[in-house]
């Protein structure tokens, strides 16, 4: 099986040689888990929650899931299954429903982890260029489409771009969904970390009954590493996850889902309003001398290299002036583009941006 790790690798060996980088490419929060969360798992540590707990995870934790997701969703989701981390979610999801020689589409760029992961179910991931706004378009998605098409997995706030689908996109995918009769797996990760829509996450999860949903607490309570995710949807393939995931993760961590019940409850709100400044810094600066979309979510930009150069090459004279970016290739078929991540500091990302538009001037 070839799974290919070049790209990001590239851009490690550069950066382990950085001294006191000024790191624009971290996928997590730069705020630490709240400070009752971490309580909570010491409490249930010290109570003794060291154990197994169902391959489903544990009762309260999934009833309060299914409590608060059935009001945003205007529905009873049904049984809400807890993963490890939604990488775990998206590999039951993937494993669950995708057979060999079976494809799968998604918008390019996408989130690493798609494509690897649809290799290793012996499938087929089919990237449809997004370029240059990055927007959900109906008709080059429909063009991708084939007999052997088995779902479209969406992903709003995206991980590379921030782009976030708007209802009418969400619309257009359900309808390309219906028509050919495929599932939607629409990842949600960063939901939380919406700037601009004042009613919530578009989702096809509110409109179509074949979606699998998926979210998770790394990114929303800044716990990358305490492996917690969650997914709900039609109940045949939320029960094949389950079944997948007694043979594989058998759960996820017990008292760290017993904490994530206290993490729910803590408002982050704060921490989104902080993100949404750093996004319209990082927006208004690299507008003066890079072709940039406006993010709308999560918390990363995605702007074209200036000058003709490559992806690669502009990486390699940002890591020479130590700031650390992702060249786009590691999300995309092309490099023409790089990945920058602002949750860091107002101070370091201003620096960034500084030795950034220093280079494409
Ligand atoms: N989906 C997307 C789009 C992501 O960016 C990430 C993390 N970088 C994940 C899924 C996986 O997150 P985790 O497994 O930590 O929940």
């Amino acid at each position: 099986m070839h799974v290919d790790a070049s790209g990001i690798r590239k851009v490690f060996d550069l950066a382990a040689k950085m001294k006191d980088p000024i790191n624009l490419s971290i996928g997590q929060p730069d705020f630490d888990v709240p400070v009752a969360a971490k309580q909570a798992a010491i409490d249930a540590i010290q109570a003794g929650e060291n154990r197994y707990t169902p391959t489903q995870g544990m009762a309260p934790l999934r009833e309060r899931l299914r409590k608060d997701l059935s009001v945003e969703f205007g529905r009873d989701v049904g049984e809400v299954l807890i993963t490890s981390g939604v990488s775990g979610g998206l590999f039951l999801a993937i494993l669950a429903t995708v057979d060999p020689g079976d494809e799968v589409i998604f918008l390019d760029p996408y989130f690493v982890m798609y494509k690897h992961l649809l290799t290793m179910a012996g499938g087929t991931g089919i990237g449809v260029d997004s370029y240059p706004d990055f927007r959900f378009h109906p008709e080059r998605v429909e063009l991708a489409i084939t007999p052997k098409t088995k779902v479209l997995i969406l992903n709003s706030p995206s991980n590379p771009t921030g782009i976030v689908m708007s209802q009418a996109e969400v619309q257009a995918a359900v309808d390309l969904a219906r028509k050919h009769n495929l599932l939607i797996v629409s990842d949600e990760i960063y939901e939380p970390f919406l700037y601009d829509a004042a009613r919530g996450l578009p989702t096809a999860g509110k409109i179509y009954e074949n979606t699998v949903v998926l979210r998770g607490f790394s990114k929303s309570h800044s716990m990358t590493g305490w492996r917690l995710g969650y997914a709900f949807g039609p109940a045949e393939v939320i029960a094949q996850m389950t079944k997948l995931q007694q043979y594989t993760y058998v759960c996820a961590p017990a008292p760290l889902q017993r904490a994530a019940l206290t993490a729910i409850d803590v408002p982050m709100a704060a921490y989104v309003a902080s993100y949404r400044l750093k996004r319209d810094l990082v927006f208004a600066e690299l507008s003066k001398n890079f072709e940039v979309q406006k993010p709308e979510g999560a918390f990363y930009i995605f702007p074209k290299a200036p000058k003709g150069l490559t992806a690669n090459d502009f990486v390699t004279r940002a890591i020479e002036k130590n700031v650390l970016i992702i060249p786009g290739n590691v999300f995309s078929e092309r490099d023409t583009h790089f990945r920058i991540s602002y949750a860091t500091t107002e101070d370091k990302l201003a620096e960034g941006c500084r030795v950034l538009n220093s280079l494409a001037e």
